[in-house]
């Protein structure tokens, strides 16, 4: 299984829209790694994680064929990871798409409903939304996604994603605090082979909403308590907010005593 990050910033990349900050400048100066855009990973060829209005320039700067993608999995309906404007553009005629290629979209209430909203589904865009709750389980061709709870937006059930594929398993693990008690409970007796965490804070914690690397070593520990990961596991931090300050060295450094991988934009992973 290939995983490509294609976006590893928080809401307002970094560097930030209108921002200012020392982080910021520092990022615009030096360049490269430092530039982050908003979340979203591709997984082999054919299944994308969330879809942010930075997808048309991930699309670009991978040289990834859209029309391609099977399977797209939204984490929540925060605007940096679900931006359906852009969906529209699979109708003609905004996209001449060769043959019938379906695109099936999974996410919770609030997205099926956002995409209903703006008419996304249907004929015209070839696309097909399937609602998750927590702990609901898809299988198709050669993938099992489990979908977790995330502990992050009230008042909409936040999903993480556990995605197997050729006997190798992903997690997926933005935007969230530590998770709740029913997710690690759901993760007892599975095996991640790669285990991507939410590290928006970078140094700081934001309890309840996002995590920092102080949780982060947390929910390391714990997985390898509980035989969630094991010696081989690849742990990898994404999802960064320029007010954590670090740039990717400065990352690499802090979280390097941890075993733990700070993702950057173009980063690809093999397992
Ligand atoms: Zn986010
Ligand atoms: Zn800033
Ligand atoms: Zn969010």
């Amino acid at each position: 299984m290939r995983i490509t990050f294609l976006g590893t910033a928080a809401a307002e990349g970094w560097p930030a829209l209108f921002c200012e900050c020392e982080a910021c400048q520092r990022a615009r100066e030096k360049g490269g790694k430092n530039i982050r855009s908003r979340s979203s990973a591709l997984i082999n060829d054919d299944l994308l994680i969330d879809f942010p209005p930075d997808t048309y320039m991930h699309m670009i700067n991978n040289g990834i064929r859209l029309s391609e993608v099977k399977y797209l999995f939204i984490t929540h309906s925060h605007e940096d990871h679900f931006y359906p404007q852009d969906l529209a553009m699979r109708a003609v005629p905004f996209a001449h798409i060769q043959g019938r290629k379906i695109l099936k979209i999974f996410g919770n209430k609030r997205v099926v409903d956002t995409l209903k909203d703006f008419n996304i589904e249907g004929e015209r865009t070839m696309i097909e939304t399937h609602m998750l709750r927590p702990f609901d389980e898809v299988q198709f061709d050669e993938y099992e996604v489990l979908a977790l709870r995330a502990d992050h937006q009230q008042g909409e059930e936040c999903l993480i994603y556990l995605v197997k594929n050729e006997g190798k398993t992903i997690l997926w693990g933005t935007d969230t605090g530590f998770f709740p008690e029913d997710t690690w409970e759901a993760l007892c007796g599975k095996r991640v082979d790669i285990a991507i965490l939410d590290t928006t804070g970078g140094p700081h914690s934001t309890p309840g909403y996002h995590m920092g690397i102080p949780e982060i070593i947390k929910v390391k520990e714990r997985m390898l308590k509980e035989g969630i990961a094991h010696e081989q596991t690849l742990f990898i931090a994404t999802h960064f907010s320029h007010n954590g300050g670090l740039l990717q060295e400065e990352l690499e450094k802090a979280l390097k005593p941890y075993g733990i991988i700070p993702a950057y934009d173009g980063f690809v992973v093999n397992t």
